[in-house]
């Protein structure tokens, strides 16, 4: 894989670049649209190549309970399995399984948890989920790393550190010798700027080829994740790629891409769209409420998308009021679309050099909070 900057405003600052893998190539900044049982929910991987993601996100932890790394694997790994041809990340898993509060107990080696789906007990090391990944093929591979939830002790934040560090450390030892694809490391460190910044050097001194930064937008001030992104962006390598995870409502990825992230995931879009709520160029609006009943404009009437282009709100209502699939497909289809005309808009921006002032625009429009 290699990572090129096209154009970078000032160091720090928002960037145009792009990653090619082996599978395709990524036009950063890019949002990734989230796959976590290897497929977009609702979606046909043309569909999802039609929104202009160029990269999927699939989820090592759910694929290896269901439908087990055995069965991706005799189907000739996740692409041929699901059908997606282009480049796929992979989570390791470690938020879900940390996310099983009362079901896992972690020890400096591991973890060990019971299976949410059937109770089975499980044990997963940072060894292991390297290997699953692999056995995957998957093209861009995830640590296995301790995640904390908000708000936390200053104490656990430094155990954590300590502990993802040195899980790390045995990943990318492990993926040299055995590894597949490429090996991001993650920045975690909790709320306290300097333990996030001591984890982005860290990191940077072991050399991954690039950088997922973890734990943040799971409940703390926009403000206070803005500041901490900063930090950590300082500390990284300038020249390599810069992720940030489970972070994709429209305010929060243009101020991402602002302070020079490169890829963005995001269940919200697709968890969202299934609910009736969709994105438009002046906020989310729920399309089940009243007011949409004899609206006969499109969903967003400034998309270009195919949803858009033949449904009007009245009829999206009525599909969400009648619990008719297509509705839940329309409006996922027309979200993801959103995002991926909204980072296609963010790199012409940037192409041309107004970055900032084509964001305030924007976001001047976009009137509510996510
Ligand atoms: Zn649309």
């Amino acid at each position: 894989m290699a990572f090129e900057i096209l154009h970078e405003l000032r160091p720090g600052g928002p960037r145009l670049g792009r990653l090619r893998t082996g599978r395709g190539a990524v036009d950063t900044p890019a949002f990734i649209p989230v796959g976590t049982n290897a497929t977009v929910k609702a979606l046909t991987p043309e569909e999802v190549a039609e929104t202009g993601a160029q990269m999927v996100l699939a989820n090592a932890f759910h694929l290896y309970l269901r439908p087990g790394p055995e069965v991706v694997e005799q189907a000739g790994g996740l692409h041929a399995f699901m059908g997606w041809p282009g480049p796929i990340l992979t989570d390791s898993g470690g938020y879900q399984v940390f996310s099983l509060a009362r079901m896992r107990t972690i020890d400096d080696d591991g973890v060990t948890f019971r299976s949410p789906i059937d109770g089975s007990a499980h044990r997963l090391t940072p060894e292991a989920v390297i290997d699953l990944q692999r056995r995957l093929g998957s093209d861009v591979v995830m640590p296995l790393d301790v995640c904390l939830g908000y708000p936390h002790e200053l104490a656990e934040a430094r155990a954590a550190l300590e502990q993802t560090v040195r899980w790390a450390e045995r990943s990318r030892a492990h993926h040299l010798r055995a590894g597949s694809g490429v090996l991001f490391g993650i920045v975690q460190g909790g709320f306290e700027p300097a333990l996030r910044a001591e984890a982005a050097q860290r990191m940077a001194a072991l050399n991954f080829v690039g950088y997922a930064i973890g734990g943040l937008s799971v409940g703390e001030p926009a403000d206070r994740t803005y500041a901490l992104l900063e930090g950590v962006v300082a500390e990284l390598p300038p020249q390599r790629p810069r992720y940030l995870m489970g972070v994709g409502s429209v305010p929060s990825l243009l101020e991402g891409i602002a302070r020079g992230v490169d890829l963005f995931d995001c269940a919200l879009p697709t968890r969202v769209a299934r609910t009736g709520i969709i994105f438009t160029a002046t906020g989310r609006i729920n399309i089940r409420n009243a007011a949409y009943r004899h609206d006969l404009q499109p969903p967003d009437p400034t998309c270009p998308c195919k949803a858009c282009a033949r449904t009007t709100r009245a009829y999206l209502r009525h599909l969400f009021a009648s619990d008719e699939m297509l509705g839940p497909r329309l409006a996922t289809y027309h979200n993801l679309f959103f995002l991926g005309h909204l980072v296609a808009d963010a790199r012409e921006a940037l192409r041309a050099g107004h970055y900032e002032p084509w964001m305030r625009g924007v976001l001047a429009r976009y009137t509510t909070a996510w």
